[in-house]
């Protein structure tokens, strides 16, 4: 292969002026000469891979701004918070000055475009913009110009010796920024993960400032809702606190306590729009999305019904035992589960990863999972039901685990005896019920028996899997390692879809292109004889990325944005190839 470009054998603008002019007209290949680094005075410019023809995907380049160049204030990045904001709002202005700068794009295939990843409504660490020491640096899309398959001169020239520097010289450098903006934005990150950083030390999962604006413009739209009608979040009194951030004062809203926590209340009342909000509060969210004083446990997860996904030898038996024809459900695979298997199998998987919190929505729940009523305990009996229903066991996720649930649930009063807080949204507005719900419990019995036999979660959550190497095979055609996203729900590793439409707190294809990547690095890492599992090897390689960061342990230069551990650990659950041996237990 090429060798990588770096700041050895620097060439001047110039240079690239006079290059250009040589393969101007020539057929597109001779872009291939223009790889390399080039000096611009106030930045260096670095063609890093060149596209084949017009066509391909883009050429990938990098600027890098010397830190008394771009002159960013030392308080602008003195801790990881404020870094992580000033990266976001750089790459965001990188994005605008695209939209500014580049006029109309002319020729063919991708000729003339500029693009950076500068995501949306979630900040995210990522690769596209980065600071070290004060140093920027940003990598990004170009288009190299061509007509029909000829080299466009005039039009490169244009590109990279006036467009790109003056989008440089107009995002990248403090004294040409809206500063006022930029502080903002770096104190609302910082006043993000404080309150996020405050829960736990206040016996909080979540919290939701009053004000927060929690509705979006539609269910594929994830801006905030603008429209008079918006009802503003605002909290009841007996969940009300008061958390302190550092820049923004004391911050008052709902404080949803460890336990057991029931949202009840009628159809359209805003009940799963909360439960969404609290879903996206493991992630900062930029100024203005509404949700950005919306935090929630790191470890916060989404569960659901999945039917039709795969299962390689989970236990769910705590939920799911005696199936027919003999089953086992301790070691649970299927290639096609129902509704409650594949829910039993996300809730075993997710407290195997770690998760802390779990969301579950009656709206994206199996009902034969969630609830099982007296009259049908009557008329079907435990001994003919594999099913131990929620209800009956998220005590025991409380008590045995430490793990904490935040349920929706407005079509069964089931859930009422066992919630520690009732939670009714009325318009849009919560009300604690949660005497209210007491006395009903005590007023109208609901005779159903509880059930709970099969084993203990404890027992089953911690029982160890260990990922066979031959589970990672990431060939395809010619190539050793061919791992391709498509959108934001699907990874295409070697020859395998990995389907990952379940994982509803994935925001950003650029988190699935990262977790592609972390399933070959963690592929890598089960090869030895030394055989860990599953968690083992999730953090030996969160581990690492925390010591050498998220580029260097993915790889290549795609544009990549941080996912968490438990969804990497999720997609690795769903793949097809996944083949698993159990801890002897
Ligand atoms: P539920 O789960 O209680 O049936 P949803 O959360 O799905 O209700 O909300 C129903 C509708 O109300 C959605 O269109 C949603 O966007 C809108 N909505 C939710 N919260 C608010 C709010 N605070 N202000 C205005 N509209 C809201
Ligand atoms: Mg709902």
């Amino acid at each position: 292969m090429t060798q990588p470009v770096t700041e050895r054998s620097l060439r001047s603008a110039e240079d690239l002026d006079r290059l250009i002019g040589r393969i101007s007209g020539k057929g597109y290949k001779a872009y291939e000469d223009l790889r390399g680094g080039y000096d611009f005075g106030d930045f260096l410019l670095f063609l890093e891979r060149i596209q084949g023809d017009p066509f391909a995907s883009p050429s990938r380049a990098r600027v890098s701004v010397p830190a008394e160049v771009a002159s960013f204030e030392p308080a602008l990045w003195r801790n990881q918070a404020r870094l992580l904001a000033l990266e976001d709002f750089l790459a965001r202005a990188f994005s605008r000055a695209i939209r500014s700068e580049i006029r109309e794009r002319r020729g063919m295939g991708s000729s003339g475009l500029i693009a950076i990843d500068a995501g949306g409504q979630e900040v995210l660490k990522r690769t596209a913009l980065e600071i070290h020491d004060g140093c920027v640096e940003a990598r990004f899309a170009v288009g190299l110009p061509a007509f029909g398959r000829r080299i466009d001169g005039e039009g490169a020239r244009e590109m990279l010796l006036r467009a790109l520097p003056a989008l440089v010289r107009r995002s990248l450098v403090a004294k040409s920024l809206d500063l006022g903006a930029l502080a903002g934005h770096v104190r609302a990150i910082e006043d993000q993960q404080a309150l996020r950083g405050a829960l736990a030390g206040l016996g909080l999962v979540a919290f939701i400032a009053d004000g927060s604006l929690l509705p979006r413009q539609s269910g594929v739209d994830p801006r905030p809702l603008k429209s008079a009608d918006a009802v503003p979040f605002k909290s009841p009194p007996e969940l009300a606190v008061k958390i302190p951030a550092p820049n923004g004062g004391e911050v008052s809203g709902m404080g949803i306590p460890r336990g057991i926590t029931l949202i009840v209340g009628g159809g359209f009342h805003g009940k799963s729009t909360l439960l969404s909000a609290l879903a996206l509060g493991i992630y900062d969210h930029i100024p203005g999305d509404g949700r950005e004083r919306v935090v929630s446990n790191p470890a916060t997860v989404k569960i659901r019904a999945e039917d039709g996904r795969r299962v390689e030898k989970v236990d769910i038996s705590p939920f799911i035992d005696g199936l027919p024809l003999g089953r086992p459900t301790r070691a649970f695979s299927t290639d096609n589960a129902s509704g409650s298997t594949s829910q039993a199998a996300n809730i075993m998987e997710a407290l195997e990863a770690g998760a802390e919190v779990l969301l579950v929505d009656e709206d994206t729940s199996a009902t034969n999972f969630m609830i099982r009523d007296a009259r049908m305990q009557a008329l079907i009996p435990k001994s003919c039901e594999p099913i131990t229903p929620f209800v009956d066991r998220v005590v025991e996720l409380k008590e045995d685990l430490g793990v904490s649930t935040i349920l929706v649930m407005g079509g069964s009063g089931d859930y009422l005896e066992v919630a520690d807080q009732v939670i009714a949204m009325v318009e849009y507005e919560p009300r604690v019920l949660t005497n209210r719900a007491r006395t009903i419990v005590a007023e109208i019995p609901t005779r159903r028996q509880r059930e709970r036999p099969g084993r203990p979660l404890r027992e089953a959550a911690l029982r160890g899997r260990r990922p066979h190497p031959s589970s990672f095979d990431a060939r395809r055609g010619r190539r050793e390692v061919k791992i391709s996203v498509k959108g934001l729900h699907t990874i295409l590793y070697g020859t395998t879809a990995i389907e990952l439409e379940g994982l509803e707190q994935l925001v950003d294809p650029s988190q699935t292109r990262a977790i592609g990547a972390l399933i070959h690095a963690l592929g890598e890492r089960c090869s030895g004889q030394s055989a860990s599992d599953l968690r083992e090897l999730l953090g030996a390689v969160f581990e690492e990325i925390g010591r050498k960061g998220l580029r260097a342990v993915c790889g290549g230069l795609q544009d990549l944005a941080m996912p968490r551990l438990l969804e990497v650990g999720a997609a690795i659950n769903r793949m097809r190839t996944l083949k698993v041996a159990l801890e002897k237990k």
